[in-house]
C-alpha cells in the first residue's frame, strides 16, 4: 500500500473496547441487524466479545458466514448465532425474534441495516424509496415493537439505532437516505418517551466509516477525478471534517457497546454524534 492509498479496515481483538457490565452475560441476548457486513458485522463481534449472546441477522447469508468466520478468527468470548432474515418481511422478523428469545433474555437491539441511493428528488425512483423505508425505518420500528415488551418483562433493555451525519444535516441527491436518518432519530426519541426509564434508546451518527461500500466509492472517485485515494478521503469526503481519518467499523461497534452499558444509563433518546467536527464547525 502506498501512502496515497487507503487501507481497508481490519478488525483486531485489541481494538474491541472491554466494558464491565452486570448485564453483559451469556444469558442476555443482543440482536444486531445488517450483521453480514461493515458496521453490523463489527458490532455483532464487539457485543459477543463483551460476553453477550449475539444474534447476527441479515438477508445476506454468505455475509453472515463471513461474520462467523471473523468472530472465530478473533476468538470472541461470547456466542454469535447467525439467523438470516429479510427486514422487508414481518414473518421473517417474527421468526428471528422468536428464535432469539429461545437463546436467552432479549435485552439489546441494534438497528444497523441500511442502504444508499443517489438521485435528485425529480428522478428518485419511488420503489427504491419504499424499499429504503421498509429496511431503514419500518423494520427498526417493527423489531422495537417485538422486543420492547420482552425487555420490560426482564427488567429493561436498550435499543440502539444507526443514524448518520445525514440525520443532522443533508446533502443533495440523497433525499430518501436523509429522510430515513432524520426519521430514525424520531423513533429513538419515541422509544425513550415510552420507555418509562426502564427501556432506553439512543442513536449513533458518524461521518464516513471504512466499510466495503465506502471503500469501493473511494476507488471509483479517485479514478474518475484523477486524484489519489487519500485525496478523495481528505478533500472530498472529509473536506468539512476536522479529523481527516475515516472511522473504523469496530469503533462504531464500541459505541453501540458503550450505549448499551450502564455507563450510558443517562443516555436516553439522544444521539452520539461522532463526526470528527463535521457537522458543527467550518473553516
Ligand atoms: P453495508 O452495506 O456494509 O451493510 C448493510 C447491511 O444491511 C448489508 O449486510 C445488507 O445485506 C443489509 N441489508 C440490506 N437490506 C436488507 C434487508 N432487506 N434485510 C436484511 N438486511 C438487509 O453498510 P454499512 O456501511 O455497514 O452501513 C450500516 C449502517 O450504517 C447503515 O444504516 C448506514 O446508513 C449507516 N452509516 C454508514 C456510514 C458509512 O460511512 N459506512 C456512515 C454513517 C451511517
Amino acid at each position: 500500500m502506498s501512502e496515497d492509498s487507503v487501507e481497508p479496515a481490519e478488525l483486531k481483538r485489541s481494538d474491541i473496547m472491554q466494558i464491565e457490565d452486570d448485564r453483559f452475560t451469556a444469558d442476555n441476548v443482543a440482536i444486531v441487524t445488517g450483521a453480514a457486513s461493515g458496521i453490523g458485522r463489527a458490532t455483532a463481534i464487539v457485543l459477543a466479545e463483551n460476553g453477550l449472546t449475539t444474534v447476527a441477522t441479515d438477508v445476506d447469508e454468505a455475509g453472515l458466514d463471513g461474520t462467523l468466520e471473523k468472530a472465530e478468527e478473533v476468538a470472541v468470548e461470547g456466542e454469535i448465532h447467525a439467523l438470516p432474515g429479510d427486514l422487508t418481511d414481518d414473518d421473517e422478523m417474527d421468526a428471528v425474534v422468536e428464535e432469539a428469545a429461545q437463546l436467552g433474555d432479549i435485552r439489546f437491539l441494534a438497528n444497523i441495516a441500511g442502504m444508499q441511493h443517489i438521485d435528485s428528488i425529480g428522478d428518485f425512483p419511488m420503489d427504491t424509496y419504499d424499499m429504503m423505508h421498509q429496511v431503514m425505518l419500518r423494520a427498526p420500528l417493527y423489531l422495537s415493537k417485538l422486543c420492547l415488551p420482552r425487555m420490560r418483562e426482564t427488567g429493561g433493555g436498550v435499543v440502539g439505532n444507526m443514524a448518520s451525519v445525514h440525520g443532522h444535516y443533508v446533502t443533495r441527491d440523497k433525499v430518501a437516505y436523509n429522510m430515513m436518518k432524520f426519521g430514525i432519530r424520531g423513533l429513538t426519541r419515541s422509544i425513550a418517551a415510552e420507555g418509562e426509564g426502564e427501556n432506553r434508546s439512543f442513536s449513533i451518527s458518524t461521518g464516513y466509516v471504512k466499510t466495503p461500500l465506502v471503500m469501493n466509492q473511494i476507488e471509483d472517485s479517485a479514478e474518475s477525478r484523477g486524484i489519489t485515494e487519500r485525496e478523495v478521503v481528505e478533500d472530498v469526503m472529509l473536506g468539512q471534517a476536522r479529523t481527516k481519518e475515516m472511522m473504523e467499523p469496530v469503533e462504531v461497534g464500541n459505541l453501540f457497546a458503550f450505549g448499551f452499558s450502564e455507563n450510558a444509563r443517562h443516555l436516553n433518546g439522544n444521539d452520539l454524534l461522532w463526526d470528527g467536527g463535521y457537522t458543527h464547525t467550518y473553516e
